[in-house]
């Protein structure tokens, strides 16, 4: 994996993905971010998550990797070099908690290995994306399938929109948003990336 910068993540980026989880469908783009001790790669290695924090949910997402500073006007497919499926894990328990509070999500989304990737391939462009679903398997079963089709706010808007209030430039990753099917995953769990029939990348899930 080349260099990452910043891990900016969109939140609620799916209809009924809000839905599901009792959200409103926001009328803007909905951003964090996790620190870059939360990423690591599926390499078909264990992964360590904590286990006595409540439950645990896995979120599949599309992941693009930015490869050229930001600049007005600039296209999805001229500053996007590459893709991965990721998954940004989520302490759901600890979010809630976090809502009701009003506090960041921080606590919830940025612990170390929160932010899984897959092995990178190079960006097939948007058409092209639009053909291809991506999809997670749990010990051999599909749990969660997407098209960035579906997306409320399309690459071209995050991109803009992050640029815009954070800066963009080389090495940066957006995870653009899960698709319904969130849930929990449990201690030896078997996680498969799948983009279409293709394996990207895999890993056991280890509670410690
Ligand atoms: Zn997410």
């Amino acid at each position: 994996m080349n260099k990452v910068k910043n891990i900016y993540c969109v939140g609620r980026n799916y209809a009924a993905h809000a839905k599901e989880l009792q959200n409103e469908v926001p009328y803007s783009p909905m951003l964090f971010s996790k620190p870059t001790h939360a990423l690591i790669e599926a390499e078909g290695q264990e992964v360590k998550l904590p286990g006595n924090r409540g439950s645990i949910h896995f979120e599949t997402e599309i992941v693009i990797r930015i490869g050229k500073p930001f600049e007005q006007g600039i296209k999805v497919e001229e500053i996007v070099d590459s893709m991965a499926i990721g998954i940004d894990f989520t302490l759901r328990d600890v979010q809630s908690e976090l809502k009701k509070k009003g506090h960041p999500w921080l606590l919830a989304k940025g612990f170390p290995n929160s932010a899984l990737v897959s092995k990178f391939i190079p960006f097939p462009g948007i058409e092209e994306m639009k053909k291809i679903d991506f999809s997670l398997l749990k010990n051999g079963e599909m749990v969660q399938l997407g098209n960035i089709k579906n997306m409320i706010f399309d690459l071209q808007t995050i991109i803009d929109f992050t640029a815009l209030n954070f800066g963009l430039g080389e090495g940066d990753l957006i995870f653009t948003g899960t698709p319904e099917g969130v849930g929990p995953v449990n201690d030896n769990d078997h996680l498969t990336l799948l983009w279409g029939n293709s394996i990207l990348g895999e890993c056991f899930i280890k509670f410690e």
